[in-house]
């Protein structure tokens, strides 16, 4: 699967590895998930990728799980 990263913006964020709050490179992205036996569809999930600016962990979070 090919993770691409478009525009991103920074913004700052709590880092684990860091701990502290350090910038962060945010960027958008739609992964497309089909590994669900119960739909025949993929289905395209937005995920917030983030990536320290400090130690360069990154991390990606679903957004539609409010
Ligand atoms: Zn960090």
């Amino acid at each position: 699967m090919a993770v691409k990263e478009r525009s991103s913006q920074t913004m700052n964020e709590w880092c684990l590895c860091c701990d502290s709050e350090t910038e962060h490179a945010v960027s958008i992205e739609l992964r497309t998930e089909g590994t669900n036996p119960e739909t025949a569809h993929y289905s395209r999930e937005p995920y917030r990728l983030t990536r320290c600016l400090g130690c360069g962990e990154r991390r990606s979070q679903r957004m539609n799980n409010a």
